[in-house]
């Protein structure tokens, strides 16, 4: 039951131009957006017995109506959709799925019941400056079932708190077939964004992640596994070590990825940390247009 229905819509990554529901173990699909930079995040699928659970949602309506028309094709009832953290290119595309219930941590369903900083998205994510007024309107669904503890969703699929990356990081665990959905706790070929995180917790968080399945679908790149997660670990790493000068940060592996002028965010958040300040890094400020 579970394979005929994922076989419905397997496709081939990289071959083709737009993100596929692609099979990446039986009953579990992975929809990855190419690149993965700002606003371009990754979704995924579990089939259980009741029907699917839905995992992130996108962002905006170009992003989540070829997804749900994907996931439709499933012919099978979503169920359930995890919200793995507030942040807007994960929470878009909730009412795509109306009849699902929502489940989330608490602190991303207080976000979730407060309105859009749209303008904020629009200085960030410029590309998609076009779409925001429609995602403003159309609003997002409230978190109906809190995730405060790790707990059995489904037989197969377990939630699991996090920290890190965001106020209310959450990850799926698929044990049966060794896939973590890691949300924004990982980010393969992209360098992170710690504008909310602590790097030094995500660094030590990241060990637990390597060893939780050999199947990593992170929150933007390419599907990967223990060998991605520990080279964005030495990155955050490295980030903390250089103690607020991001120049100092020595060559690694992400010098072949996307969104390097992050390295500043997140020096900037991981040295204000050190010093006792829990607040928005100035240069985050500035990218959203906020000062
Ligand atoms: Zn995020």
């Amino acid at each position: 039951m579970r394979s005929d229905m994922a076989e419905k819509c397997t496709g081939t990554l990289g071959k083709v131009a737009k993100p596929v529901l692609e099979t990446i173990a039986d009953g579990v699909l992975a929809w990855i957006q190419p690149e993965g930079e700002s606003g371009v995040s990754n979704a995924g699928v579990v089939v259980d017995d009741d029907g699917l659970t839905v995992i992130d949602t996108l962002m905006v309506r170009s992003q989540w109506e070829p997804f749900a028309a994907a996931v439709r094709e499933l012919d099978a009832p979503v169920r359930r959709v995890v919200l793995t953290h507030a942040h807007i290119d994960h929470v878009g595309g909730t009412k795509a799925f109306p009849h699902a219930a929502v489940y989330a941590s608490p602190p991303t369903n207080a976000v979730l019941d407060q309105g859009m900083p749209i303008d904020a998205y629009k200085a960030f994510m410029p590309a998609f400056a076009d779409e925001f007024d429609d995602l403003a309107e159309l609003g997002t669904r409230p978190v109906t079932h809190l995730i405060d503890d790790a707990a059995s969703l489904t037989p197969r699929a377990e939630v699991l708190p996090a920290s890190g990356h965001s106020p209310g990081d959450v990850l799926v665990l698929v044990a049966d077939v060794d896939v973590c959905f890691a949300g924004d706790l990982c980010f393969f070929g992209v360098t992170p964004l710690a504008f909310q995180g602590n790097p030094a917790e995500w660094a030590t968080m990241l060990d637990a992640v390597a060893d939780l399945a050999e199947v990593i679908v992170p929150g933007h790149g390419p599907v990967g596994g223990e060998a991605e997660v520990r080279d964005l670990q030495a990155y955050l790493r490295a980030c903390v070590a250089v103690d607020g000068d991001p120049s100092a940060i020595p060559s690694g592996p992400w010098e072949t990825w996307l969104e390097r002028d992050r390295d500043t965010i997140n020096v900037e958040r991981a040295a204000m940390l050190a010093r006792g300040h829990d607040e928005m890094p100035p240069s985050m400020l500035d990218a959203l247009g906020l000062t």
